[in-house]
């Protein structure tokens, strides 16, 4: 895989704009080889094909329907990244850490603690895979979303890095609103972004309307619990004025009843104002934690819809390519 940093070790010695045409090409256009670079001279193209391959390591999976692909990248260790094509969108899930040290009780990449770290071009790379796709049918990535393997506020600089880059009018152009960021609640990196004055989407994975459920599901409740988290959202939401998006993942008989409806309504309402919303999540099984039935999630739906509040549900992608986070990035690790 390349990096960024030998791209330009090679290139220091030319003039500064050749670094900024080697990216446009690379990360705009989409080039796979250097030849491709035609404002290069024939010199310089083969010093940095001698140097540098642009090629991606990667397997891909698809779907029966063709709308998910899944791929698994050869960072090292495996790691994961999804593309959902849905209602014209093309988003891609990226992954920000080999493994994650957050330890949710129902995540299958919380089972193996953190190994380490993305780099921003590993995060990159990952996006602009799906990008080389889908220039073959004419097509790019529309949406990136940070919610595969890995909690994106634990990898901060990395994160915001590359965002800058996703965002950049030259290189991916992917406009900041259709960046979403979402974390399982690490209270410090909620505060950070909401200085940097950016305009992409913040999420909040809840899960759970008390601090007793919330503890079992999500160790870091312990650290910072759920008023502390709440009351970081609403912070977040009064400097940015964005729109917050909380998930809630479905898990039956754990956080699905009636009553845990009632208590997530009254607490959001409560505590974040109207600046929200709630994405209802069906779980992908792992194993130890079993997905609501249709008819349980449909009521504890209808509670908070009654009540005044957004709701969305997020689609089932990739069922068959076992889109539960982590879990095929395990696998080929294992093989
Ligand atoms: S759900 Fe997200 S934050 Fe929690 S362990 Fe899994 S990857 Fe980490």
């Amino acid at each position: 895989m390349f990096h960024l940093e030998e791209i330009k070790k090679v290139l220091q010695a030319e003039q500064k704009f050749r670094l900024r045409q080697a990216l446009k090409a690379i990360y705009q256009q989409g080039i796979e080889s250097w030849d491709e670079l035609s404002v290069f001279s024939k010199d310089l193209r083969e010093k940095l094909k001698k140097d540098i391959s642009l090629e991606i390591k990667a397997k891909s999976y698809e779907t029966s329907d063709k709308k998910t692909i899944k791929v698994v990248f050869d960072f090292g260790k495996n790691i994961e990244a999804v593309l959902m094509c849905h209602q014209g969108r093309n988003t891609v899930c990226v992954s920000t850490q080999i493994g994650c040290s957050m330890a949710c009780d129902f995540c299958y990449s919380g089972k193996f603690g953190l190994e380490r770290n993305l780099s921003e071009d590993e995060i990159i790379l990952q996006v602009l895979y799906f990008n080389r796709l889908l220039k073959k049918e004419n097509s790019r990535v529309s949406n990136v979303v940070f919610m595969g393997m890995g909690e994106p506020f634990a990898n901060y600089n990395n994160v915001l890095g590359a965002i800058k880059i996703l965002n950049d009018k030259e290189l991916f152009n992917i406009g900041a609103r259709h960046i979403s960021v979402s974390t399982s609640g690490l209270v410090p990196g909620i505060k950070k972004l909401a200085k940097e004055k950016l305009q992409i989407n913040l999420s909040v994975s809840l899960h759970a309307s008390s601090d007793e459920v919330r503890d079992k599901i999500m160790p870091i409740n312990k650290t910072y619990n759920i008023d502390t988290l709440l009351e970081a959202t609403r912070n977040y939401i009064k400097q940015t004025r964005r729109r917050v998006m909380i998930e809630y993942v479905m898990l039956a008989g754990i956080n699905d009843s009636p009553k845990d409806a009632n208590e997530l309504t009254k607490l959001l309402k409560e505590k974040l104002g109207d600046l929200f919303f709630v994405n209802i999540i069906k779980y992908n099984s792992t194993g130890e934690y079993e997905s609501s039935p249709k008819n349980k999630i449909e009521v504890f739906k209808r509670i908070l819809i009654d009540e005044g509040i957004d709701v969305v549900e997020r689609y089932r992608f990739g069922k068959d390519i076992k889109a539960a986070c982590g879990q095929l990035a395990k696998e080929e690790n294992k093989k």
